[in-house]
């Protein structure tokens, strides 16, 4: 592994260690020229399947969209960001449990929109009037209704 300090070739691993879900390794490293340590994280790669956007074209899932699209959404809202990659992953999870090899974005979209509800309502509401742009203000307001008719206990944990 290239160190990011100096660019030299060759780092030692001075401690690895399994991350609490199981699913990654997390190794200490330090480079064997400039001694600087870092940290870098294996994981192993799972084929998802692609996603087919609404015009039918085909794209590949990206992670980093999807983390992104979280953290915008929760944007100065009071939720902390492992919070965010528990949900990013357990969006990963559903997908890969479909089993397909191709998924309609809408379904994706719905699956964001269940995780921002238990993140967060303000959030989820932000990011609702984008997702779906309502097409009127009824709409969006009748969501809004249906939210607030939901028992507490299924918009807060
Ligand atoms: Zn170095």
């Amino acid at each position: 592994m290239r160190c990011p300090f100096c660019g030299a070739d060759d780092s030692k691993v001075i401690d690895s260690r399994l991350s609490a879900e199981g699913d990654s390794i997390r190794r200490r490293r330090s480079c064997v020229e400039c001694n600087e340590r870092f940290t870098t994280y294996e994981t192993a790669e799972l084929t998802l399947p692609r996603l087919i956007k609404r015009d039918q074209s085909r794209t590949v899932f990206n992670e980093d969209k999807l983390r992104s699209g979280f953290l915008k959404a929760l944007e100065k809202r009071p939720v902390s960001i492992d919070d965010v990659d528990s949900a990013v992953k357990g969006i990963i999870r559903q997908l890969i449990a479909t089993g397909d090899r191709e998924v309609e974005t809408r379904l994706v979209g719905d699956w964001v929109m269940d995780a921002l509800r238990k993140l967060d309502e303000v959030a989820y509401v932000r990011f609702a009037s984008v997702y779906r742009s309502f097409q009127d203000v009824n709409a969006f307001h009748e969501e809004i209704e249906r939210m607030k008719s939901l028992p507490e206990s299924a918009t807060k944990e």
